[in-house]
């Protein structure tokens, strides 16, 4: 119950009721409400509120942790997702029969400043790719490889073609794809000094086996964008999975291939619903945890002895206060939720401390948020 109330009174003060919203049709309006001017999203291409973004690698562009594979797409389910806040899209020039680099340039005409262009290299012609997609540059080049041995053997010719493109300024930055031989593929690719990012198959399975990859990839800063992350699951076992996929921020977007407008809109309707949503999940729980510690699980709070709500405590001065930088806010349900009250009663015993996943100095919070909010 605490909880929405301090919900409804949060979207209400930072104006971004699509957090809340429901999906009517595929245009979330309150999406289109840009929080006051704030550095952080300022700099995220086509930035929505109810999206949640990641950046990856060392690129410094922020990608929306949904974004588009166009292996089997349409125009109007392209253009949707953009106006949902994704800003990533991944093609190929084999893809759909050599249809797909026509669609995606037709989805971003007029949008090239919105969206960010992933594209394996199997075309014929670069050249000829970018004047399809209608754009000057790729933001990444994709080498897509399945073979360690090969990758290893290749890799200056590689590195070669990539660093005379950029020199010509017809792309960025270099990423892999793999889906075979992939826990190899990825131990050379970590190791290659090169790739911003790496594409693998991610089913659930995959995620179990390439535990090792994904920690040597972590402290290459190395991104993983997952693409076909649903493996077996059905439907509602995988729309419980993605947020465990995304708990890993090793993980930058999962890529996911959207055929119709009623699937886009099935699919936002899972990850933008108010109480269950996906993204509500990741911006209140997991994005939370990234940004200021807090992961909102409560256990702190279950080992009071005094019963003082410390979650609640943390989410004012952690969330509001330092991340949202929404000091009123923040005082205001310290206040409301009686919280100035409740820590009186703290003793200083560290069972919070000790119970907290994250590790977090709790009492210190406390004290600080007595002092800031009370
Ligand atoms: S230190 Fe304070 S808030 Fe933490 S468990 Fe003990 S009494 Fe509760
Ligand atoms: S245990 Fe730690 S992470 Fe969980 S709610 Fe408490 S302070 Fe936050």
């Amino acid at each position: 119950m605490k909880n929405t109330v301090s919900r409804r009174s949060f979207v209400k003060q930072v104006g971004a009721a699509g957090i809340a919203a429901g999906i009517s049709g595929i245009s979330i309006k309150a999406a289109e409400t840009k929080p006051a001017s704030d550095p952080a999203t300022e700099k995220i291409r086509n930035y929505k509120p109810t999206m949640a973004y990641r950046t990856i690698g060392t690129t410094g562009i922020a990608a929306s942790v949904f974004s588009l594979g166009a292996g089997n797409i349409k125009v109007d389910v392209l253009s949707a997702a953009i106006g949902m806040g994704v800003n990533f899209i991944h093609t190929s020039f084999h893809y759909m029969n050599g249809q797909s680099l026509d669609m995606v340039g037709k989805a971003i005409s007029g949008k090239t400043d919105k969206i960010y262009i992933a594209l394996k290299d199997d075309f014929p012609s670069i050249e000829e790719a970018l004047k399809v997609l209608g754009v000057t540059s790729i933001d990444f080049l994709m080498f897509n490889r399945h073979n360690a041995g090969d990758l290893k053997k290749e890799l200056p010719s590689i590195k070669e073609k990539f660093i005379a493109w950029r020199g010509k300024g017809l792309v960025k930055f270099a990423g892999l794809t793999v889906h075979k031989d992939t826990a190899a593929v990825l131990d050379v690719a970590a190791d290659a000094g090169f790739f911003t990012c790496v594409m693998p198959a991610y089913p659930p399975k995959q995620v179990e086996e390439l535990a090792a990859q994904r920690d040597k990839l972590r402290q290459k800063n190395i991104s993983i964008l997952a693409m076909k992350s649903k493996g077996e699951l059905n439907a509602d076992d995988y729309v419980a999975h993605i947020p465990k996929v995304l708990a890993d921020k090793t993980v930058s977007t999962i890529i996911k291939g959207v055929g119709s407008l009623d699937d886009l809109k099935a699919w936002s309707a899972a990850a933008v619903s108010a109480k269950t949503g996906l993204l509500h999940r990741i911006m209140n729980g997991y994005e939370t945890a990234a940004y200021h510690g807090c992961a909102m699980c409560g256990r702190c709070e279950q080992e009071c002895p005094a019963g003082i709500a410390t979650s609640d405590i943390m989410r004012c001065i952690r969330y509001y206060h330092d991340s949202e930088r929404l000091p009123q806010m923040a005082a205001s349900e310290f206040r409301a939720m009686g919280l100035a009250q409740a820590a009186l009663r703290c003793d200083g015993c560290g069972k919070c401390e000790a119970a907290c996943p994250q590790d977090l100095g709790i009492i210190d919070d406390i004290k600080r948020a007595q002092s800031t909010l009370a």
